[in-house]
């Protein structure tokens, strides 16, 4: 129905959003308008970021959950997950004073950012984020009532402390810690860690108000030495962890992530919040048979090397067609710096030449783009042409300075 009928439709945010975003998703439908033109096999899509195929043993752990046979094995759950699972999850996070009490299980890292900013900042607040940031950050903040306040980073992702406190007020909720990022690839330090605890607490001693440091860590088992993981945790107490398995099992489509609150922000209480903004949510629970697949999973190691070795061809292949790129210390992505300033144009050039990417304006920095380089090697060795056919193009004149 048409607007202005009296028919429903979208709400002006909802529009908004949908107008101005989407870049990720946009990319990977362009990127299947290229397969039906040439192919699949001809078509390098590096938008969205998709992890490599579960391995044979996640794979094989969901078959056994599905069969698994208990008590109210379709019915309704604790909304914070499964105790024996919470309690795994707990001994998983391996800090002093962490608890099943301290765990919320979640529809995957995004529903645990959401119910963090629900349920421990009030509505209205601002929330940091470091660009270049995931974009959805944007989303879920919203859908709380808060306003995102953007503090870049340093040219390779490191943290600008600097800025960091000088965006701190009496507004400020909660901030949003990326590590490794999505999209620059950087891990943050014990130093930067150290740093931005300082801050915050200096922050708390004036404002008696504590920020919530929300530290995303969906990346954290993708890792690439010699750079590791700092644990936040040891640094400030107002903190709360957001992880899953999305990536790193290569679960993303099975929805499957948990928070893990401070041993500070523990409390029955708290608790029962959490469970509350899942129903809020509309999620309630996460789901019954991924939760029951991590308990038949002996492990959650990751393995890395094929990230590692992905990163390695794709980071070699823009250096090689002269392009500067950040280096990847964790994650699937690489950070380029666009050689042309009309950074969508030259994205579009990587089209012509069959690699689709992300343009860098969707996580705030308009002059870089994203490579997502966890895909099969023959798209990797397409990556590889496109980067060398595109840089060695001259940027197209606009028509403004051709004028
Ligand atoms: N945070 C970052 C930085 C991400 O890149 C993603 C997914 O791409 C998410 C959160 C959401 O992860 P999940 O699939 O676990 O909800």
């Amino acid at each position: 129905m048409s607007e202005g009928n009296g028919g429903i439709t979208l709400t002006a945010w909802v529009r908004g959003e949908v107008q101005a975003g989407g870049w990720v998703r946009a990319g990977a439908a362009a990127a299947e308008r290229l397969r039906q033109r040439y192919g699949a096999d001809a078509v390098a899509d590096l938008s969205l970021g998709q992890p490599l195929e579960a391995p044979e043993a996640v794979r094989l752990a969901f078959q056994r959950a599905a069969a698994t046979v208990r008590h109210r094995r379709f019915g309704y759950m604790p909304n914070l997950g499964y105790p024996e699972l919470r309690e795994r999850i707990a001994e998983d996070v391996d800090v002093p004073g962490v608890t099943a009490q301290s765990i919320a299980v979640t529809v995957g890292a995004a529903g645990a950012i959401s119910i963090a900013l629900r349920a421990l900042v009030e509505g209205g607040s601002e929330v940091v984020v470091l660009a270049p940031y995931f974009s959805e950050f944007r989303l879920y903040s919203a859908v709380c009532g808060h306003r995102l306040r953007v503090v870049p980073c340093g040219d390779r992702g490191q943290l600008d402390l600097g800025a960091i406190e000088a965006s701190l007020s009496d507004r400020t909720g909660a901030l949003i810690l990326n590590t490794p990022c999505n999209p620059s690839g950087h891990v943050a330090t014990e130093a930067e860690m150290r740093g931005l605890a300082e801050l915050l607490e200096a922050h708390r001693v004036r404002c008696s108000r504590p920020v919530l440091l929300v530290v995303d860590e969906v990346y954290r088992r993708l890792l690439y030495p010699p750079h590791h993981r700092v644990e936040p945790f040891t640094f400030y107490e107002h903190t709360a962890l957001c992880r899953s398995f999305s990536k790193d099992l290569g679960i993303a489509g099975e929805r499957i992530g948990y928070l893990a609150l401070h041993p500070s922000l523990t409390s029955p209480e708290n608790e029962a919040g959490l469970a509350l903004c899942q129903r809020a949510l509309g999620y309630v629970n996460a789901p019954a048979t991924a939760q029951l697949a991590l308990l038949e999973l002996p492990s959650w190691e990751a393995n890395a090397t094929p990230y590692r070795e992905r990163r390695d061809i794709i980071a070699g292949a823009a250096a090689a067609a002269g392009l500067e790129a950040a280096e990847c210390q964790g994650g699937l992505y690489l950070w380029v710096r666009s050689p042309w300033a009309d950074t969508m144009a030259f994205c579009a050039a990587l089209a012509e030449h069959r690699a689709v990417v992300v343009p860098g304006v969707a996580f705030g920095v308009p002059d870089h783009f994203r490579i997502c380089f966890s895909v099969d090697r023959p798209a990797l060795q397409i990556a590889a042409r496109a980067l060398a056919g595109a840089a060695a193009m001259d940027e197209p004149r606009s028509p403004a300075s051709s004028a």
